[in-house]
């Protein structure tokens, strides 16, 4: 699909301005009886439709602003109100004249339109250059299976169905989501900054965390700002190792739930400084009525139903389509990059769109695909002067990949866990050394509430449905996350077939090691339950008790470092404006620029960093800075 500047709701007048017009097929929209002009139609398969030149009217000029209507299905394709031609008009869309006058060319082609490509689009939107964003992904389709755990985590509904390796060459079904929006649509919305210290050198049990070629400080001012579009929520001075900022959070903290206060109030009782997880959710908790987020169990994991998770496609996407030069392609995949005779130039961008391949030329191409699929696509675009992939002189692309060593552990007690939104508390104290250890063990925090059909997922067949049903009512879900280093042999690499493949060999393990046995002696020492004593408390199990309790290689949700960024060319692919050192219009802004994973969720940071490259982007085009905040449309 092609959305040029319009938001996707179910009617929409366009206000299009005639320069040109012209037409392929007529055959999907109904012409405002106010004017007789007739709207520019791309039928499917078509690239550049077959022009018919102007067809103008008495109200119709060129210069003139017309109103077009068109009814959008629920999943956003175009439907018909008129149709002039039989046959299915679904994948036809409304096309600008002068995009195509321009021969396809843009100011700005943004390849992914997650977190890293989401938010650039939205920060250069209002700059009035033309922007391109290609999304491989449709819109997730609001349906209400979105929060329903066995279609989303039993079933598997929106997880990518392609297809990886491993480094045996064994299937890999990869946990991860082609959508508008990209994997914050599923996110658990913890958005938190990475510490001071993360981007200097840090020494570990296993080795050491290699230094960040910006400091913190640079990207301060772009972490207030992430988290003023991503609504973070948040409360400042608890959290132990909480960085330097310049500001508080911009909405009060998310409050814990009965069972999660008693234990936060354990921790404290213990000498911890528990805190409250800082998160990116449209809640008003002082006005229940009026809030969009209605804070319930099926949040970390699942697309939101009611567009109340400050996701990449409520908060960044859809207000930049509200300008007018931009551009979006749904269901649109980037094959591979061409360049100039040099080399030094990306010169044409190759899609796959309806089942046709086409080519959009844009000034400054920036690639955001997720760590994993634009390491491939770096991979997959290897030329004459790029024999091992573009940008990649340093042999460094697709190399160096993390993901973090995560655990899901569940504390089983005797008495019920009712809570509902459970992702609240965390706890940073063995973040750096602590007492016990000179390393860094992690953080620790929650997943969403798990239930049966989320268990079942990873259980054999024959465990009954009512145990799970039961562990899922009576558990506490910790999420535990400690940092892996950049290993070189840890790698994405496309095999004879064009196929991704997967190696990662898990590194740094002692610290995570040590958490684990931490959070079970902590869990001891929970207050005694009124009912059943001390005896409540029945232990700390893995998630997947069956088959252990790491989070598999097909859990790629943390993905980064394939691209890394750096001063030197010979160990790093990006410049530090993340700009690739042998090309002068190529850019990488999602995770794969990081040079160490650091032990928080990485979302924040991949804003912040795609926030601070396109003020730098902007300063390379001379334009001026946009306004620094438009409003979301929930
Ligand atoms: C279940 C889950 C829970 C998570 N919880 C948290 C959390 O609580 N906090 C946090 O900070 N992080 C969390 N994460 C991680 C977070 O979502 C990612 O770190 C973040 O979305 C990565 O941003 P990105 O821009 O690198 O890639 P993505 O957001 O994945 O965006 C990449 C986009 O590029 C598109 N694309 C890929 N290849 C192509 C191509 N060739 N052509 C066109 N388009 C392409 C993809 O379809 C996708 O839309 C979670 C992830 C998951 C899956
Ligand atoms: S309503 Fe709130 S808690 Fe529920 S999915 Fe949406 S953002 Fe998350």
């Amino acid at each position: 699909m092609i959305f040029h500047g319009f938001p996707a709701s179910d009617v929409q007048i366009f206000n299009v301005r005639i320069s040109t017009y012209s037409v392929s097929t007529p055959d999907c929209f109904d012409v405002s009886p106010k004017t007789n002009a007739v709207c520019s139609l791309i039928r499917p398969g078509r690239a550049v439709p077959r022009t018919m030149g102007i067809k103008s009217g008495p109200n119709c000029a060129v210069g003139q602003h017309i109103h077009l209507k068109a009814w959008l299905h629920p999943d956003s394709s175009i439907r018909p109100r008129t149709p002039y031609t039989k046959g299915s008009c679904k994948d036809s869309a409304l096309v600008p004249t002068n995009w195509r006058m321009n021969n396809g060319h843009y100011d700005f082609i943004i390849i992914g339109s997650g977190a890293g490509g989401g938010t650039l689009a939205y920060h250069l939107a209002p700059s009035g250059k033309k922007i391109l964003l290609i999304e491989r992904g449709p819109f997730v389709r609001r349906e209400k299976e979105n929060w329903s755990s066995l279609e989303v985590n039993a079933r598997g509904r929106y997880n990518t169905k392609e297809l990886w390796r491993n480094a045996d060459g064994m299937e890999l079904h990869p946990h991860t989501n082609y959508y508008v929006g990209g994997n914050t649509k599923f996110y658990g919305a913890a958005l938190f900054r990475l510490r001071e210290q993360d981007f200097g050198e840090i020494k570990h049990y296993g080795g050491i965390s290699p230094e960040w070629p910006i400091s913190y400080d640079e990207l301060e001012p772009y972490y207030a700002q992430a988290e003023r579009i991503y609504h973070v929520h948040g409360h400042v001075g608890e959290d132990p190792t909480e960085p330097r900022r310049t500001g508080g959070y911009p909405f009060p903290a998310v409050s814990h739930e009965p069972r999660i206060q008693q234990l936060s109030d354990d921790f404290a009782r213990l000498g911890l400084k528990p805190f409250h997880t800082p998160l990116g959710v449209m809640l008003d908790e002082k006005n229940p009525w009026k809030s969009t987020c209605i804070r319930c169990n099926t949040c970390d994991g699942f697309p939101c139903l009611v567009n109340a998770k400050a996701d990449a496609h409520i908060c960044c996407v859809m207000p930049a389509l509200r300008h007018d030069n931009v551009t979006l392609l749904t269901d649109t995949k980037v094959a591979r990059l061409e360049t100039d005779s040099s080399g030094r130039e990306v010169t044409a961008v190759h899609v796959e769109r309806n089942g046709t391949k086409e080519i959009y030329n844009g000034t400054i191409v920036i690639v955001s695909g997720g760590a994993i699929n634009s390491a491939a696509l770096l991979l997959r675009s290897a030329n004459d002067k790029h024999p091992n992939g573009l940008a990649n002189g340093s042999d460094v692309v697709g190399r160096h990949y993390m993901g973090h060593t995560n655990s899901v552990l569940m504390a089983l007690s005797k008495c019920p866990n009712p809570t509902v939104f459970q992702k609240t508390l965390s706890v940073n104290d063995f973040y750096f050394s602590s007492p016990e250890w000179e390393f860094p063990m992690g953080h620790i925090s929650f997943v969403g509430k798990l239930d049966g059909d989320t268990l079942k997922a990873g259980a054999p067949k024959v465990a009954p449905k009512w145990t799970l049903d039961l562990m899922g009512k009576h558990s506490l879900d910790f999420w535990l996350t400690s940092e892996d280093l950049p290993d070189p042999n840890n790698r994405v690499t496309i095999n004879r077939d064009g196929e991704i493949v997967l190696q990662y060999k898990p590194n740094n393990e002692e610290g995570h090691k040590r958490l684990i046995k931490k959070l079970e002696s902590l869990m001891q020492q929970q207050t005694k339950c009124p009912i059943h004593g001390r005896e409540c408390h029945e232990g700390l199990f893995a998630r997947n008790l069956f088959l252990g309790q790491r989070i598999p290689l097909a859990g790629v949700a943390h993905q980064n470092g394939t691209i890394r960024f750096g001063n030197d060319p010979k160990t790093s692919a990006l410049d530090r404006n993340c700009k690739a050192h042998e090309l002068d219009n190529l850019y990488v802004v999602d995770a794969s620029f990081f040079c160490s994973s650091g032990a928080v969720n990485p979302g924040l940071t991949i804003i912040a960093n795609a926030l601070r490259v396109g003020d730098h982007l902007l300063e390379r085009m001379n334009v001026r800075r946009p306004e620094p905040e438009m409003t979301s449309v929930a």
